[in-house]
C-alpha cells in the first residue's frame, strides 16, 4: 500500500491510472471505521442533514456493504436516485471509459455524448427539446424560467402556481415553488409570482387559472411528501384546463421520471409541455434535464440561461448508459411494485401502503423512525419520509427474492 506521502512525492506522469484510484479510496475508507467518520463529519461538514451512522465501502445491485463488512439490502436507493443499483457494469463501464476521454469541455463546444442522451431523452418522452442541468432544483429552475420567459413573450401574467404539500427543491425559486411553508421559514423574501393548490382538488384550481397565470407545475406523485398519487383525473383535467387556457403544463418529475413509476415518465400520457429530470437520470451521476415542446424551448435564446457542468460528457455518457437499461426494465418494475405492496398490505401495522412502481409509500401505526432502525440493525435500509410513513425505492434491478427478503425482514420488525 502506497502513503499519501509516497503519493505526493511519485514521479510518475499519471498516478492514477488503471484502478490505482479505486485503491486509493478502499485504502483510505479500509482505514477508518464508522465510529470514526461519524466523529469527522460532525467536526468539518455543515451539520444540515440527520446523517445515520453508517458508511458504506461498496455495493453490488440492491446491497450495500459498511465500513465494518456488513451487508444490507438497499431500499432507499439513494433517494431514489440508484436506478441501476450499485456498481451496474454498464454504467460503470460508460463513465470509465468516458472519463478515460474526457469529462468536460463546456457548452462553448459541440457535445456529441449531450446530443446522444438528448436524442434518448427526447425519443423516450416524445419531447423533442433537452436542456442538461446537474439537480433537480436546478432543473426546476429552468423550467421556471422558461415559464416566465414564455409568458413574457405571449403576453401573460408571471404566476406559477403549484400544489400543497409540493417539494421542487432547495434553491430559491424551487422553493418559492414549493407547496410547504416548513421549508420556507425564515429563508424570507423569496421569489413572488407563486401560490399553492389543494392536490387532487381540481375545484380549488379551477377559479385560479386566469391570464395571470403561466405556468402549472406539479408532480405526478408526490415524493418528498410522502408519496402521494396524483389522482389520474384531477390530473387529466388540470391538464385539459391549461391547454383551453394557454397555461403551460410542466410536470416535476424528478423524482417519478426515469423508470421509477414503471414507465418512462409516470405523467407522459398527460401530454405535457415540460418535464423536469434529475434523480434517477445518470443513475447516481448528478445530472438534470428539462424537456420541452419545440414551440416553449425556443424562447430561451443565446445567453438567456445555462449551466457550466450541465450536460457534461461524464453525465451525458451516465444517461446514455441508464436509459436503455431502465427501458427493459420497465416490465420488471411494475411487476416487483405491485409485488411489493401487496406484500406490504398484508403486514401488520401497516395502515395504508400507496405509489406506482417502485416508488411505494407505507403509512404505519407506529414511529417510522424506530422502524427504520430495527430494519437497519436486520440489514434493510428504508427511508421514514414522514413520521409515520415508509417511502420503498428500491433500486429498479430489484429482484423478487430481494423484494421478498425485505417484507421478511420488514414483517419481523413490525
Ligand atoms: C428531489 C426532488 C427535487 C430536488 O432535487 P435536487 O436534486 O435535490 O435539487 C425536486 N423535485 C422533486 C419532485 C424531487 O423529488
Amino acid at each position: 500500500m502506497i502513503t499519501w506521502e509516497q503519493l505526493q512525492t511519485s514521479t510518475e506522469e499519471h498516478p492514477v491510472s488503471g484502478n490505482a484510484g479505486g485503491d486509493l479510496v478502499a485504502m483510505t475508507l479500509s482505514e477508518q471505521s464508522t465510529e470514526s467518520v461519524v466523529e469527522a463529519a460532525d467536526a468539518v461538514l455543515f451539520a444540515n442533514y440527520r446523517r445515520a451512522p453508517l458508511a458504506f465501502s461498496h455495493g453490488q445491485g440492491c446491497r450495500l456493504w459498511d465500513l465494518e463488512g456488513r451487508s444490507y439490502l438497499d431500499f432507499v436507493g439513494g433517494v431514489a436516485v440508484s436506478s441501476l443499483g450499485h456498481a451496474h457494469p454498464a454504467l460503470v463501464k460508460a463513465i470509465s471509459e468516458q472519463a478515460g476521454r474526457y469529462l468536460h469541455v463546456s457548452n462553448l463546444y459541440q457535445l456529441p455524448e449531450q446530443v446522444q442522451a438528448a436524442r434518448l431523452l427526447a425519443d423516450a418522452s416524445g419531447l423533442p427539446r433537452v436542456f442538461f442541468c446537474n439537480s433537480g432544483a436546478e432543473a426546476n429552475e429552468a423550467a421556471l424560467k422558461l415559464a416566465r420567459r414564455y409568458a413574457y413573450d405571449n403576453g401573460r401574467g408571471p404566476k406559477v402556481l403549484t400544489a400543497d404539500n409540493s417539494f421542487h427543491g432547495r434553491t430559491m425559486g424551487a422553493l418559492a415553488a414549493t407547496g410547504n411553508p416548513d421549508y420556507h421559514e425564515g429563508f424570507q423574501p423569496l421569489p413572488r409570482g407563486f401560490g399553492s393548490l389543494p392536490y387532487n382538488d381540481l375545484d380549488a384550481w379551477e377559479p385560479h387559472l386566469r391570464t395571470d397565470v403561466c405556468a402549472v407545475l406539479v408532480e405526478p406523485v408526490q415524493g418528498e411528501g410522502g408519496v402521494i398519487p396524483g389522482d389520474p383525473h384531477f390530473l387529466f383535467q388540470l391538464r385539459q384546463l391549461c391547454r383551453e387556457r394557454g397555461i403551460l403544463f410542466m410536470l416535476d418529475e424528478v423524482q417519478t421520471g426515469v423508470g421509477r413509476c414503471g414507465v418512462m415518465l409516470a405523467g407522459g400520457h398527460l401530454e405535457p409541455d415540460v418535464v423536469t429530470l434529475a434523480k434517477g437520470l445518470g443513475g447516481g451521476v448528478p445530472v438534470g434535464a428539462v424537456l420541452a415542446r419545440d414551440e416553449v424551448a425556443a424562447v430561451l435564446k443565446p445567453g438567456m440561461h445555462g449551466c457550466t457542468f450541465g450536460g457534461n460528457a461524464l453525465s451525458c455518457a451516465a444517461v446514455c448508459a441508464v436509459l436503455p437499461e431502465v427501458e427493459a426494465l420497465l416490465p420488471s418494475v411494475k411487476r416487483l411494485g405491485e409485488r411489493l405492496m401487496a406484500g406490504l398490505r398484508r403486514l401488520e401495522k401497516v395502515e395504508q401502503v400507496r405509489g406506482q412502481g417502485l416508488l411505494i409509500g407505507a403509512d404505519l401505526t407506529v414511529d417510522a423512525k424506530e422502524v427504520e432502525l430495527a430494519c437497519r440493525e436486520r440489514g434493510l435500509l428504508v427511508n421514514p419520509v414522514r413520521p409515520r410513513t415508509l417511502r420503498l425505492a428500491p433500486p429498479l434491478v430489484v429482484t423478487a427474492q430481494e423484494v421478498d427478503l425485505a417484507l421478511d425482514i420488514l414483517k419481523e420488525v413490525l
